[in-house]
């Protein structure tokens, strides 16, 4: 296992590895691991003669008041865990060395960053969208694995390699749930037990939608309200009903939709979505 921590030594790695003739998946985190991430990372071994992860908590995702400090900080468990499903190389680089005192240049993209969590974290996309092109540039991947638990971040990404021509293919892969339903994160280590227990209504208001949709319901607002009700006993940050491409909201359901929650609990505050294709095989693309 080899651990890198600058662009220029990264990207001399990758760039000897494909002279070789050998494929690189790459799959961005910001450590604290669970299976969500280990998922990715076995899908981009799978698909690729070498796995490369980078673990990097960016500061320019957060804003002033959110949880950059505390965020958990696991590392050496981290390499382990990466290791341990055919991981050959991490990418940690210092914030020092990512974000110079004199740093000015951003990526902004536009439109699909509007509305859900762009609506709520004004800051977000654009410090993911700068992090992943840095990140991009230090580890020249021919595919890169991001998980659909960040929907609108996936939409993000994959605008940004389209608009900007980047080399990178990128594959998105399914969420993972906890056995009650639960989508694993790693902020869900804040919850106290009975935040944990009330958190689940997330997850049960999303599957009791999809089971409306593939009823057949195809009404926006009939189906938001249903996950309103359903998510009571936690703070509402937003229910979206979204075109799962532009991130713009939908009245009626006639093509491959997005349904998207945020919620503010005491300590976290979670996401989690399921996709829905009305043309789709049963309906369903989760
Ligand atoms: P993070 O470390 O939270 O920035 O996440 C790194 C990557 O793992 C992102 O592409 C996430 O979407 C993905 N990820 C996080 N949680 C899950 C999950 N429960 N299932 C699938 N992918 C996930």
């Amino acid at each position: 296992m080899k651990i890198i921590d600058n662009a220029a030594e990264m990207r001399a790695w990758c760039r000897e590895a494909r002279r070789a003739g050998k494929s690189i998946g790459f799959v961005p985190t910001m450590g604290a691991l669970h299976e969500g991430h280990l998922s990715l990372m076995r899908a981009a071994a799978q698909g690729n003669e070498l796995a490369v992860a980078s673990i990097f908590v960016n500061p320019t995702q957060f804003a002033p008041h959110e949880d950059f400090n505390q965020y958990p900080r696991t590392f050496d468990q981290d390499v382990a865990m990466c290791a341990s499903v055919g991981v050959v190389a991490v990418y940690a680089p210092t914030a020092r060395t990512m974000y110079t005192e004199d740093y000015s240049t951003f990526v902004t993209v536009g439109g699909v960053s509007e509305g859900l969590c762009g609506g709520s974290r004004p800051h977000f996309f654009r410090g993911v969208a700068t992090v992943v092109t840095k990140l991009f540039n230090a580890v020249e991947a021919d595919r890169a694995y991001f998980g659909q638990k960040d929907a609108q971040q996936c939409a993000v990404i994959k605008r940004m390699v389209r608009d900007l021509d980047m080399a990178v293919e990128i594959v998105e892969m399914p969420i993972v749930r906890e056995p009650d339903g639960l989508a694993m994160s790693s902020r869900n280590r804040y919850l106290s037990a009975e935040e944990r227990t009330r958190a689940l209504c997330l997850s049960q208001s999303l599957f009791a939608a999809q089971e409306r949709l593939q009823g057949g319901e195809r009404d926006a607002e009939t189906v938001k309200d249903a996950v309103r009700q359903g998510m009571q006993g936690v703070k509402i940050d937003y229910v979206a009903l979204v075109d799962a491409e532009t991130m713009r909201p939908v009245e009626r359901v006639e093509r491959p939709v997005l349904l998207a929650v945020a919620a503010l609990l005491e300590s976290a505050r979670l996401i989690d979505n399921v996709k829905f294709d009305p043309a789709g095989n049963g309906g369903s693309l989760t």
